[in-house]
């Protein structure tokens, strides 16, 4: 357990991920923070949906190793760090030794406008003012949670920050309801991801996500911009049913950064709401007849740079 770390101390010095060659120098690693023993994970393929993406090579916990209490490499460690840079009582709070972060809406602008390829993506309703980012607050606040999407990009899975952080919306009446990770963090690494996310956001979109995946493309259309991320299958066993994210932007600055990325991974936060069913028939390479595939579409907007956190594999 633990995160998957890029640095590690080899022979009394730091030795970076891209520095290490397993074939010519020891392994004899430790954790930079603490004593732990480490091992090497080389780059490795992954199928994701229908394409094969590459898992960057990475040290990692040695199996029986544990890293000390605190560690900057282990969840509370950087949790802790996290919350010491950025405390504030209405982004995030502390209990004992649980953290808990307000899920909040990133707010419309008011020069956003609707083109007819976009219409359908999410209008913010009105009347839930208590879920929106303080004015004044918005860098802080997403910057906040931008460090904790690094964090959990960095963990296997949802499994271990859960339970060191809590998330926390108000609804209409002022009430506090606790968002599970779960229904929060869609890892596009773990199967059937997508597909939870749609059945969820079918159900409810009163909240910001974070999406985990791959930019497939950056796509003009009237009046900006759509960023779609690699559709992931429904399941191992249905490959015609596919969810599809793509994300509205305008930010020509977030679209040049954005264009060294394709195929890389990025993690994006907010409001999403599915859109429509489409459908896609073409003929099956080998047996020469029409095969038709689902796309059951996605949308959100990025408003603003710190929404997303690409990721440097
Ligand atoms: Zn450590």
């Amino acid at each position: 357990m633990g995160k998957k770390m890029k640095e590690a101390i080899l022979n009394g010095k730091i030795i970076s991920i891209n520095d290490y060659n397993q074939e010519k120098m020891s392994r004899d690693l430790q954790c930079r923070y603490c004593d732990a023993s480490l091992s090497y994970v080389r780059e490795h393929p992954r199928d994701l949906g229908d394409r094969r993406i590459i898992v960057s090579r990475h040290f990692k916990l040695k199996p029986g190793s544990e890293h000390e209490e605190g560690c900057m490499n282990t969840v509370g460690g950087s949790l802790k760090n996290i919350y010491a840079k950025h405390a504030d009582n209405e982004i995030m709070t502390k209990e004992d030794e649980t953290y808990k972060v307000r899920i909040l809406l990133v707010d419309n602008t008011t020069d956003f406008q609707s083109s007819s390829d976009q219409k359908d993506t999410v209008n913010n309703k009105k009347g839930r003012k208590l879920n929106y980012i303080p004015t004044g607050k918005k860098t802080a606040y997403l910057s906040t949670i931008k460090s904790i999407m690094r964090l959990r990009s960095e963990l296997d899975n949802n499994s271990e920050i859960q339970n060191k952080l809590t998330l926390e919306i108000s609804s209409n009446t002022g009430d506090k309801i606790n968002v599970r990770w779960r229904n929060f963090y869609f890892d596009s690494s773990e199967d059937e991801s997508y597909r939870k996310m749609l059945n969820y956001l079918k159900r409810k979109h009163d909240h910001s996500i974070c999406v985990d995946g791959y930019i497939k493309e950056i796509k003009p259309i009237k009046d900006g911009y759509f960023l779609n991320l690699l559709p992931q299958n429904f399941s191992q066993e249905d490959n015609i049913n596919k969810v599809s994210i793509g994300y509205y932007m305008k930010d020509q600055d977030m679209i040049e950064k954005l264009k060294n990325y394709k195929n890389k991974r990025i993690v994006v936060y907010a409001q999403c709401k599915f859109q429509k069913k489409t459908s896609f028939t073409p003929l099956n390479n080998r047996s020469n007849e029409p095969i038709t595939f689902y796309y059951h579409n996605v949308k959100g907007n990025i408003y603003d740079k710190n929404q997303i956190l690409l990721i440097d594999d």
